[in-house]
């Protein structure tokens, strides 16, 4: 029993409220009613009441406001926010949780910063993952890098950013240790890259 609903839990999809594709839980925000009809994000789908599944996407979370289809998933009226402010929302949340992630993973040493410790740790195979800023001068070089050693890697935000986040000075590179963080770091990273796509499209 408990093996069959593990099982189940790995593939979970959801149809997305605006376009009807199934889509992963990582693909999709869950919004919920609460009762005086305001629209909440549901970050750890653990809200009870009627929810409603939507692509991470500008495109799907304009549709859904605009068509009003929240109101058909809840089945009740909804007090619909500027979509900005939504967008805005969980922006801001997914970025507080990457810096919790970021600080934890910094505070544990599984995160190496720049060239030379990446290099270094990439020798004592200690990393399982990489972040490349878009304004780093090696970034080819790492990109190969990660393609041969076969690493998950994702090119996000510039040296400035990536560098505030990991509590240190502008850095091009960041290797980072442990496939779970590895893992835990690249969905946020994943939804705020979707988020961005979708706004400036
Ligand atoms: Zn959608």
């Amino acid at each position: 029993m408990l093996a069959m609903r593990k099982k189940k839990e790995g593939s979970k999809t959801r149809a997305c409220a605006a376009c009807g594709q199934p889509r992963s839980f990582e693909e999709l925000v869950r919004l919920v009613r609460a009762p005086d009809g305001t629209i909440a994000v549901d970050w750890r789908r653990n809200l009870g009441g009627r929810g409603a599944n939507v692509c991470l996407s500008r495109t799907c979370l304009e549709r859904a406001f605009s068509k009003k289809l929240l109101s058909r998933a809840f089945k009740d009226w909804v007090d619909y926010p500027p979509l900005e402010r939504l967008v805005d929302d969980i922006d801001q949340a997914s970025r507080r949780q990457l810096g919790t992630l970021a600080r934890s993973g910094s505070g544990a040493r599984l995160v190496l910063a720049g060239n030379d410790a990446v290099l270094a740790g990439l020798s004592r195979k200690d990393v399982s993952g990489l972040l490349l800023a878009r304004d780093f001068s090696s970034l080819e070089r790492f990109e190969q890098i990660a393609r041969d050693e076969k690493l998950d890697y994702r090119v996000f935000w510039d040296k400035e950013k990536l560098g505030v986040l990991f509590g240190r000075r502008p850095t091009g590179v960041l290797g980072i240790s442990g496939s779970q963080l590895v893992n835990s770091i690249f969905r946020v990273v994943d939804r705020l890259c979707r988020l961005d796509e979708g706004l400036t499209s």
